[in-house]
């Protein structure tokens, strides 16, 4: 039984009837039945219909996140299951690829789980819980999970800011079943890397883009690659695969560019002359620029530059920055690779920013190919920010 309901504002109606899965504050005319955090609440419009069911959090600026439109839908084990599901029936290409075996599983509000990402690499799961609604589900999650898949362990990886925007402290550590070692070895389009699944990155290894470093190796045979913001070498590891003739990898953490050049060897690269740079790309590629160095492809894929909406002009200015000597240091028909990662920044945008970009460089530059996050981080038609990775392929003369 559901003894609360959440009573939208007249004329607030629409993106909930719509399926967007958020509510704000705003939104909400009052509050009935006295519910605590995390317990699941009917959302009534102005005229007392039922419109959709959620998880109800005070903490959050996201009053409730919703998981279904249907009323028959009681938010139990089998809910779960049935989303859990559906989310694995749409990767099973991948699950039974041989030549990847380290993809996304779960990819939060665009496969109706609000807040949850489970990343499979290799025999292990490793999940994150970023909100009460599917905090609260744990449990049930973890069993349907080892039901499903039967990983050899599940690890968590919720050590981030945003859980704090729901109430939650960050945690880490074994959920389930064996401890994981501290480096995975996985297969990603037959190329093998160690992922740091503890310390690493986001759940150690951007997976994002494994579509695209595949997509882009036609650019590398016996080029010159600026490889900046090279992480743990997986652009590299494509390049030199693809016969690059030297790649320089640049990133200010020295241990990440440690376990790129780990990367290299393991995939039997060990003796090229390949450059590792700890730098700050914004100043290496300046000083590259003064000392003429040249390069016929520049792949620049940094972090993300806007964490909101505030931060949108300031992130801008960085795109431009980077993008701008990044164009100056390729030669003239060679190729810009480049990268945002920022939900905030459209296409549109990024867009708009290298044209600012091109047209400050000097340069005429052509897009030759628009690139976007892998099939396994699907984009939720009526959730348009799920839509977040974008990339250009560019021709610069
Ligand atoms: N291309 C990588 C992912 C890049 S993640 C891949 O495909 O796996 C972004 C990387 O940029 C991180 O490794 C981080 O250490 C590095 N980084 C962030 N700011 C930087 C800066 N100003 N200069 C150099 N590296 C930076």
């Amino acid at each position: 039984m559901i003894t609360a309901q959440v009573i939208l504002k007249p004329g607030r109606e629409k993106p909930v009837k719509n399926r967007h899965p958020w509510i704000f504050s705003g939104a909400i005319k009052r509050v009935e039945g006295d519910p605590a955090n995390g317990d699941v609440i009917d959302v009534w419009n102005s005229r007392a219909r039922f419109v959709a069911r959620g998880i109800y959090n005070e903490n959050s600026q996201i009053r409730v996140r919703l998981l279904t439109w249907n009323p028959n839908d009681l938010i139990d084990g089998d809910f779960w299951r049935r989303r859990l599901r559906r989310a694995i029936a749409g990767r099973q290409a991948l699950l039974t690829s041989q030549q990847t075996d380290a993809f996304r599983l779960v990819h939060s509000e665009a496969d109706g789980l609000p807040g949850l990402i489970v990343d499979q690499y290799g025999p292990w799961l490793i999940v994150q819980f970023l909100s009460l609604a599917v905090e609260r589900h744990r449990n049930i999650i973890i069993d349907i999970l080892t039901d499903l898949l039967a990983p050899m362990g599940i690890y968590e990886r919720s050590d981030v800011d945003v859980r704090e925007q729901e109430g939650l402290v960050p945690v880490a550590g074994p959920v389930w079943g064996e401890i994981p070692p501290d480096l995975i070895e996985i297969l990603e389009n037959a190329h093998t890397f160690l992922v740091d699944i503890k310390m690493g990155h986001k759940t150690g290894f951007y997976l994002d883009q494994r579509e695209n470093r595949q997509k882009v190796s036609k650019y590398f045979p016996d080029k010159e690659i600026l490889n900046a913001f090279a992480y743990t070498g997986a652009f590299a590891v494509y390049a030199a695969h693809a016969g690059a003739r030297r790649i320089t990898n640049v990133d200010s953490s020295e241990r990440m560019l440690q376990m790129a050049e780990r990367n290299m060897r393991r995939n039997g690269f060990g003796d090229r002359e390949d450059v590792y740079a700890a730098a700050d790309v914004f100043e290496i590629m300046r000083a590259y620029e003064n000392n003429k160095w040249k390069f016929d492809v520049v792949i620049l894929d940094p972090p993300k530059f806007a964490h909101s909406k505030r931060q949108v002009e300031k992130a801008t200015r960085g795109y431009k920055d980077i993008n701008l000597l990044g164009m100056k240091l390729i030669k003239p028909g060679g190729v810009l690779i480049t990268f945002s990662c920022s939900g905030s920044v459209s296409a549109d945008l990024f867009q708009k920013v290298l044209f600012g970009a091109a047209v400050d460089a000097g340069r005429h530059v052509q897009i030759i190919e628009r690139l976007s996050q892998g099939a396994d981080h699907p984009v939720l038609l009526t959730y348009p920010e799920s839509e977040y990775l974008k990339g250009f392929v560019c021709r610069v003369w």
